[in-house]
C-alpha cells in the first residue's frame, strides 16, 4: 500500500464530470508531477483532495493513514498532514501573515486557545520563519502585511510555500505554484521545496509547463488529459512533453492510454 492512494476518483463540477477515474499512488519521499493542458482537471484534483465544496465526488476514495480522506472535513485533512498550495491564493483582509501563520501552526499543534503549553512560543515562531523566509527571499515586512493583499503573483506563490515550510505537511500538493513566477522566483521556490524533500514528505506538483521540473526533479510524471491519466512514467515523460506538447492527446475523443512499466 502506498502512503497516499487515490483510487478511481470521479468528480463532477456543476453536474459535469471533470475527473473520470483517477488513480495515483504517492509515497512519502517521492515527488510526482501531474501535467496537463488547461482545463484538463488539474485544479479539480487539487481542490477535491482538500475538500472544496464545489467539487462533488461521485466515486472513488483517497486513503491516507488508514482513513478515507474524502470523508473528512478540510481542517481534518490539514491536521492529518495534507497541504495544498493554491493556484489562486486568496486575499484575507485584516489578518496579518504573521497572525495567519501562527494560527495555522497552533491549530496543527492542537492548541485550542486554552492549553498554552501547546502554542508555539514567539521565539520558536520567529526562528522558524526567519530561516524559511531567507530561502524564499522574503523580507520581514511580509509578516505585518495582510495575507496576500497587494501581493504580486510571485509573492503570493512564495507566501504559499512559506506556509508549507512552517506547517511541514506529509503530503503537499502544489497547484501551478510556478505559474506567474519569474525565473529567479522559480529558483527560490524550488530551493525551498527541495530543502523540504525527504523521507517524511510526498509531493504532488501540478503544472502546465515543464520548467519547474528542471529545478524540482520528479520521480514520476503523469499526464492528465480530459480528466484521465493518459501517460505515466519517469522524468523522461516531461522531456517528451517539452518536445511535443499535449497535441498528441488533446482533441481526441478517446485518448489512447499509454501504460509504461513502473
Ligand atoms: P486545470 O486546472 O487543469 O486548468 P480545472 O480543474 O480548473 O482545470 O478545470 C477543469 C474543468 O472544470 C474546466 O472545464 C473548468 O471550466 C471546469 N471547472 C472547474 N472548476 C469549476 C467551477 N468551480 N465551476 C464551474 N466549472 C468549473
Ligand atoms: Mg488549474
Amino acid at each position: 500500500m502506498a502512503d497516499f492512494e487515490i483510487r478511481d476518483l470521479r468528480v463532477t463540477v456543476e453536474g459535469r464530470e471533470i475527473l473520470k477515474g483517477i488513480s495515483l499512488d504517492v509515497n512519502k519521499g517521492e515527488v510526482h508531477a501531474v501535467m496537463g493542458p488547461n482545463g484538463s482537471g488539474k485544479s479539480t484534483l487539487s481542490h477535491t483532495l482538500m475538500g472544496h465544496p464545489n467539487y462533488t465526488v461521485t466515486s472513488g476514495e483517497v486513503i491516507f493513514k488508514g482513513k478515507n480522506l474524502l470523508a473528512l472535513p478540510t481542517e481534518q485533512r490539514a491536521k492529518l498532514g495534507v497541504f495544498l498550495a493554491l493556484q489562486y491564493p486568496v486575499v484575507v483582509p485584516g489578518i496579518s501573515m504573521s497572525n495567519f501563520l501562527r494560527t495555522a501552526i497552533n491549530a496543527k499543534r492542537g492548541y485550542d486557545g486554552k492549553d498554552k503549553s501547546k502554542a508555539i512560543s514567539p521565539k520558536e515562531f520567529l526562528a522558524l520563519l526567519k530561516n524559511e523566509m531567507s530561502v524564499l527571499r522574503m523580507d520581514d515586512s511580509f509578516l505585518s502585511r495582510y495575507v496576500n493583499e497587494g501581493f504580486s503573483g510571485g509573492e503570493k506563490k512564495r507566501a504559499e510555500i512559506l506556509q508549507m515550510a512552517v506547517l511541514k505537511p506529509e503530503i503537499a500538493i502544489l497547484d501551478e505554484t510556478d505559474s506567474g513566477l519569474d525565473i529567479d522566483s522559480i529558483k527560490f521556490v524550488s530551493n525551498a521545496v527541495n530543502r523540504m524533500r525527504g523521507p517524511e514528505l510526498g509531493v504532488l506538483i501540478i503544472t502546465h509547463y515543464t520548467r519547474i521540473l528542471q529545478f524540482i526533479k520528479p520521480d514520476r510524471v503523469h499526464v492528465l488529459v480530459d480528466g484521465q491519466f493518459v501517460l505515466s512514467g519517469g522524468p523522461e515523460v516531461a522531456d517528451r512533453l517539452e518536445a511535443k506538447g499535449y497535441s498528441e492527446w488533446v482533441g481526441k475523443k478517446e485518448p489512447a492510454v499509454i501504460q509504461e512499466a513502473r
